[in-house]
C-alpha cells in the first residue's frame, strides 16, 4: 500500500536516515524497530506527511504523495502522549475529526458509538481525559484515529508510557482490534519482544539505515547482521 523508494532525510547537513527502500502490504501489522535516535520516528513523520523527505519518492498505491499535505492523507496517527482535547469529552474527542470534516451529525453519532463500542469505552463516552486511566486515554486515542476509517494507521511508540502490566494487555488489544479493522498498520517501538508478538513483518533500524525487514521468525532465526543478532539476544 506505501512503498518507500531511495528516502533519505538530512538535517542541515546531518544526514540521519541512509537511503530507504521498503513496502509497507496492504492490511499488514509493520513495525519498525530500532535503538533510540536510529531513525524509526523520522520514518513515520516522513509517512504521515510530517515532514518532507530530502531526497526519494513516497508512494501511495502507486501514486507519488511526497507532495500531498498532510491533511489529504488518508492516514491517521497516534502518539505516546495520546494528545487528547482535554476539554472535550471522550465522544468528543472522537467526533473530532469527523467534525472538521462536515460529516452529518447523525452519521458522527453512529460512528463514534460504533468505535466507542469497538475499544470497549461505550461507558466513558461522556467522562473527560483526566477521569480516565493511561490504558483508557490511549484507546481513546485508538477510537479517533479509527473512526475516519484511514487506509494506514501510524502509532508513535504509543504504549511507551503505560506500565508493564498494562502494556501487555494493551499490546494485546491493539493486535485484535488491528485483525478486526483490517487496516495496515505502521507501528513504531525499541522493544524487540513487543515487536515480535505483534508483528507480521519487523523492520530493523541501525544508525540511520534500515537493516533488515521480514517476518519475527526470519529475523530472529535469521539475522543477516552481527547488529540484528546482537539486538535481538540482548533479552536471552
Ligand atoms: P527514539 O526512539 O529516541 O524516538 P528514533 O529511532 O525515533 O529515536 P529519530 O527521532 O527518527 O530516532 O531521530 C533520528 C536522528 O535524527 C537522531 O539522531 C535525532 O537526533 C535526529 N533528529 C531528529 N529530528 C531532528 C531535527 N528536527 N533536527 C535535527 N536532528 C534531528
Amino acid at each position: 500500500v506505501i512503498q518507500l523508494v531511495g528516502v533519505t532525510k538530512s538535517y542541515r547537513n546531518l544526514n540521519v536516515l541512509k537511503p530507504v527502500d521498503l513496502d509497507i502490504k496492504d492490511g499488514e501489522f509493520l513495525t519498525i524497530l530500532g535503538p533510540s535516535g536510529s531513525g524509526k520516528t523520522t520514518i513515520l513523520r516522513m509517512i504521515g506527511g510530517f515532514t518532507p523527505p530530502t531526497s526519494g519518492r513516497i508512494l501511495l498505491r502507486g501514486a507519488d504523495i511526497s507532495q500531498v499535505p498532510i491533511f489529504r492523507r488518508p492516514f491517521n496517527t497516534v502518539f505516546q502522549d495520546y494528545a487528547l482535547f482535554p476539554h472535550m469529552t471522550v465522544a468528543k474527542n472522537v467526533a473530532y475529526g469527523l467534525r472538521i470534516r462536515r460529516r452529518p451529525a447523525a452519521e458522527i453519532k453512529t460512528k463514534v458509538s460504533a468505535v466507542l463500542d469497538t475499544v470497549n469505552l461505550t461507558d466513558k463516552a461522556e467522562r473527560y481525559p483526566s477521569e480516565l486511566s493511561g490504558g483508557q486515554r490511549q484507546r481513546v486515542a485508538l477510537a479517533r484515529a479509527i473512526v475516519c476509517e484511514p487506509q494506514v494507521i501510524l502509532l508513535d511508540e504509543p504504549l511507551a508510557a503505560l506500565d508493564a502490566e498494562l502494556r501487555r494487555s494493551m499490546q494485546e488489544f491493539l493486535k485484535d482490534l488491528q485483525r478486526r479493522i483490517r487496516t495496515t498498520f505502521v507501528f513504531i517501538t525499541h522493544d524487540q519482544e513487543e515487536a515480535i508478538s505483534m508483528s507480521d513483518r519487523i523492520a530493523v533500524m541501525d544508525h540511520g539505515n534500515l537493516v533488515q525487514v521480514g517476518t519475527p521468525q526470519e529475523i530472529y532465526y535469521k539475522p543477516r547482521s552481527e547488529f540484528v543478532a546482537k539486538f535481538f539476544g540482548e533479552n536471552n
